[in-house]
């Protein structure tokens, strides 16, 4: 069978690295977080990293020259040619999805499906703000759903402890659903002329979203 590719799109909470988590493990793909691989290389203190961290922490876009250097590296790399990629968080800007169709036609990456995660702005805070991450594994917990709490440690790891993303304090998560509204809600309408979008309503909590994603690529 060819190998599939997945975009996942959604404002800033919608629950694309939770449902990318899943994705990977039950559809045998490569997940390619372009914010995850932003946060290392800021951690690790790299060139990339420098240069990115002043927008992330504002809340604001990596230019997209950046930005698309990294996803056009990593989709040539052997793993995606063989299982097919998970795009988490990228595309975010038309620039961003008119050079990822080039890069996949150069590649011959076919077979493209897309879903959008539709999210009220209400529910989007909320998840957000409350959002915790272990700094070993990634794990994704949320105070008002799961309990934790900032600096207990990771419960599904149990070796890192939980810290709160610079970007998902007050001031940034306003700033970044007002890019989301200005750069990226674009994608939907991009997309969907294109035949290739799915829409799903990702208000509810995550069992019954992804159900109802897999349900659509199934
Ligand atoms: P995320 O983990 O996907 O929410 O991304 C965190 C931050 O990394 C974003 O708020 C941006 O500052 C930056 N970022 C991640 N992906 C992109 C992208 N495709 N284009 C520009 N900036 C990005």
């Amino acid at each position: 069978m060819a190998t599939r590719n997945i975009i996942l799109l959604g404002p800033p909470g919608a629950g694309k690295g939770t449902h990318a988590e899943r994705l990977v493990a039950d559809y045998g793909l490569v997940h390619l977080s372009t914010g995850n691989i932003l946060r290392e290389a800021v951690a690790a203190g790299t060139e990339l990293g420098t240069q990115a961290k002043t927008y992330m922490d504002a809340g604001q876009l990596v230019p997209d020259e950046l930005v698309i250097g990294i996803v056009r590296e990593r989709l040539a790399e052997d793993d995606i040619q063989q299982h097919g990629a998970l795009l988490d968080g990228f595309p975010r800007t038309l620039a961003q999805a008119e050079a990822l169709e080039g890069v996949m036609e150069q590649l011959k990456l076919t077979n493209l499906v897309v879903i959008n995660l539709s999210v009220r702005d209400e529910v989007l805070i909320r998840r957000l703000s409350g959002r915790r991450m272990c700094e070993s594994c990634g794990g994704i917990f949320n105070v008002y759903r799961d309990g934790v709490e900032t600096g207990q440690s990771c419960p599904s790891c149990g070796k890192g402890e939980l810290y709160q993303r610079s970007d998902d304090r007050e001031e940034a998560i306003a700033q970044r659903l007002v890019t989301y509204r200005e750069k990226s809600a674009p994608l939907i309408e991009y997309y969907a002329q294109r035949g290739l979008l799915i829409d799903v309503d990702g208000n509810d909590a995550e069992d019954p979203v992804y159900q109802r994603m897999t349900a659509n690529l199934d």
